[in-house]
This record gives structure tokens, C-alpha cells and sequence, in this order.
């Protein structure tokens, strides 16, 4: 789950990390009023869950209360790469010298962490890892280590940042390991030009695996998830959303997953990942059908079971019944094998749908929805 920043700000705040002081609203006249107890020039910035808002317009100065109600005004409601801003943060500004970056991010593949630096903080950032990658500084962390005193003084070295930022990244670690995150970004960590220290924008990713381990009420919606996941998740479905036209329902994450590979190798995309998994209740058929016949890109569905615990009959009568209380828009096409396969397809057969066709193997099945899909 990612941060607002506002919950990012907070997280530091609490391992001794030092942000300016700020409130947060959702409403233009209450910023003025936040601008007054900040003492009247402040920063009005959007609370959104992506980056790139001060290039949008999202991270406005204001000079006086009156013109950060203005201000807050506008950024209210403004649309930032697709995110609708609900909340303003309204933060004390702070006189920049230099701008720093530093983060620490997963590295599954090397089963670690690295921690990114670089002495060129700021908007520019991607750009600058891109055309110069020698300005940024990529040093792996063993976990089990961690970051000590040394290890953030080689950070701090090989990124060319000021030996005072290494007390900083030490506790930038403990945020990521007090708090179960998969990514911890400061983007800029500035010196003021009182020589200060200080984290002017974060960036939290939360391990959602770890949500059971924390104390702290996960309180705000996640409102930067996809709205079909949205649905599918208070449906409890273990549903994720791709950008294909093929609509996928299966049994068992594993069939799901390989379900995936087959329609991307008969060049079509898959448009989601649906694992209905060990039950086949009519209920969860019929959500799943419904949220994936929602999603205006799908053009056909592929429901491929392999029928073991749970048999294909039974699979089929919640197929029928969920046809009775969903109302089938685009061609379905059913694969059924394994346990009780004979009689799923008869189910299927007698139901006699027009838009549903059966194909008995998971190949042909995948190449038909494929077809259906291109023809639609
Ligand atoms: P982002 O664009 O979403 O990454 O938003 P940031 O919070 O990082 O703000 C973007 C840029 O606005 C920063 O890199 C700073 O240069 C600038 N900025 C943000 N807060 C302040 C502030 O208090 N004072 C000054 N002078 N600049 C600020
Ligand atoms: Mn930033």
C-alpha cells in the first residue's frame, strides 16, 4: 500500500527524521487558517499518491493566508495523472540551498535492499538517473546488517552527499524496518540555507503482508486503486487488473498465472488475474463475471478450470446459476478438465447460452477467446 505524503511525513516524523511543520484539509477556508498558526507564507501542496506534482501545478507557494486559501482552492479537485486531489498539505516553506535524493527500495531479485542517493535531488531526477547514472549512487543493503553508522557513511560518500545526511539515512532504515516498507524515498532531503536538514517530500510503500503486524489503522481508502480492484476487493475476489482484452477466470493461482502466459501466446492480452481458487460457489462465479464484464476493455472471458477437489460439475452449476443473476454482454469461453469434466460439460450444454462456447483444452480454449476477442 503507498503513502499519501502527509503519512509518509508522519512515519519520519517519528523516527526523528525532521519535516517541516504542516496540516492537512481538505477544505480552502481551513487552509487559510492553517497559514495563519504557520505564520503566513507556507507551501500549498496537493495529497496525492504520485509523483511529479510540482510539475502539474499540485506544490504551490503562497505568500499570505488569503492567498493560500486561493490557492488550495484551485489545487482542490485538480486532476493529477488521473488522481482526483481530495486533501491539501499546507506546510511551512522552507529557504532550499541544496537538494538531495535518497531512498531505500526492495531488490527481490538480489534479496536485499538498495539504497539510491544522489547529491541532485529534486523534479529532475528520473532524468538525471537516465542521461548521467554515475550522479546516482545504487549500494546494496544487506538486511540483516542493516544500515550502521558506516554503512550510511559509504552512502553518503559514494552519492557525494554531506556527511551530516548520514544520520538521516539511518533512521530512513528504521522506517523501513520498524514499518515492514518495501520502499522509503525522500525526494528532496534539502539543506536549508540554515544549514538545516530536512525531509520535504516522502514517498512510503507499505508491505501489505505485514499488515497484521501493525498497530496503526490503515484509516484512509486506498483511493489510488484501480476502481475494478476496488471492486473486486470488497467482493473479497483475489482479483488484479492488466491492461489486456481478455477477461480470465480460473481455479488455483498457479493455472491462473500459466492461463495468462497461453493468451499472451496466442496474441491476445490477458485483461486480468482472477483466482475464484478452491470453492466454485455460484456467488463468487457471478462477482467475478461481473467485474471483469465491467471493465469496458475486455472483449471476451476465459474461464479455464481444472476441476480436483472441487468438480467440474459443480464448477458448471455455478457458472448456470451465475448466468441467471449476470447478464452476459461479451462471448464466454468455458474449459473444464479433470475431475467430473464429462458432466461440467453437459451442465454447460444444457444451459444451451448463445454467448457461452466450450473448448475441452486449455490451448484452444485460450485461442478461441483470443479470436473472439479480435473479432469483437
Ligand atoms: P513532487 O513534485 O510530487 O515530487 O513534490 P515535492 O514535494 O517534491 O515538491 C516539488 C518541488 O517543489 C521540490 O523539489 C522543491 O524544489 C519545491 N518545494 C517544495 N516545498 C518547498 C518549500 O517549502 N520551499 C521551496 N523553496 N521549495 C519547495
Ligand atoms: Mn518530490
Amino acid at each position: 500500500m503507498d503513502l499519501y505524503e502527509h503519512q509518509a511525513r508522519e512515519l519520519f516524523a517519528a523516527h526523528g527524521i525532521v519535516v517541516p511543520r504542516a496540516e492537512v484539509t481538505d477544505s480552502a477556508k481551513e487552509a487559510r487558517e492553517i497559514a495563519r498558526r504557520l505564520g503566513g507564507r507556507v507551501v500549498v501542496k496537493a495529497q496525492v499518491k504520485t509523483g511529479g506534482r510540482g510539475r502539474a501545478g499540485g506544490v504551490k507557494l503562497a505568500a499570505d493566508p488569503a492567498a493560500a486559501e486561493l490557492t488550495a482552492r484551485q489545487i482542490l479537485g485538480m486532476d493529477i495523472k488521473g488522481h482526483r486531489v481530495g486533501k491539501v498539505m499546507v506546510a511551512e516553506p522552507v529557504d532550499i540551498d541544496r537538494e538531495f535524493y535518497v531512498s531505500y527500495v526492495l531488490d527481490r531479485a538480489a534479496g536485499g535492499f538498495l539504497a539510491i542517493a544522489s547529491a541532485e535531488g529534486g523534479t529532475e531526477i528520473e532524468e538525471i538517473a537516465a542521461s548521467r547514472p554515475e550522479a546516482v549512487a545504487r549500494i546494496p543493503v544487506d538486511p540483516a546488517r542493516g544500515v550502521t553508522s558506516a554503512k550510511a557513511a559509504e552512502i553518503a560518500e559514494a552519492a557525494g552527499l554531506p556527511p551530516r545526511t548520514a544520520d538521516v539515512l539511518i533512521r530512513l532504515w528504521e522506517v523501513v524496518t520498524a514499518e515492514d516498507a518495501l520502499l522509503v524515498e525522500v525526494n528532496p532531503l534539502v539543506r536549508t540555507t540554515d544549514g538545516r536538514i530536512l525531509a520535504l517530500d516522502g514517498k512510503v510503500t507499505l508491505d501489505d503482508n505485514a499488515r497484521f503486524r501493525r498497530t496503526r489503522r490503515d484509516d484512509e481508502a486506498d483511493d489510488a486503486a484501480d476502481p475494478l480492484e476496488a471492486a473486486a476487493a470488497a467482493r473479497g475476489l483475489n482479483y488484479v487488473k492488466l491492461d489486456g482484452e481478455v477477461g480470465v477466470i480460473g481455479n488455483g493461482a498457479g493455472l491462473v498465472m500459466s492461463t495468462l502466459d497461453v493468451v499472451a501466446g496466442c496474441g491476445a492480452r490477458p485483461a486480468n488475474f482472477l483466482d475464484i481458487g478452491g470453492g466454485a460457489s455460484a456467488q463468487v462465479m457471478a462477482d467475478g463475471l461481473s467485474v471483469i464484464l465491467s471493465d469496458p476493455a475486455v472483449r471476451s472471458v476465459l474461464v479455464n478450470v481444472f476441476g480436483g477437489i472441487t468438480a467440474c460439475d459443480t464448477v458448471a452449476d455455478g457458472i448456470v446459476r451465475a448466468l441467471d443473476t449476470v447478464r452476459l454482454t461479451k462471448p464466454l469461453v468455458v474449459r473444464l478438465d479433470g475431475n467430473n469434466a464429462a458432466q461440467g460439460r453437459a451442465v454447460l450444454d444444457a444451459r444451451a447460452h448463445p454467448l457461452v462456447e466450450q473448448v475441452t483444452t486449455m490451448d484452444g480454449a485460450a485461442r478461441r477467446a483470443a479470436q473472439l476477442a479480435h473479432a469483437a
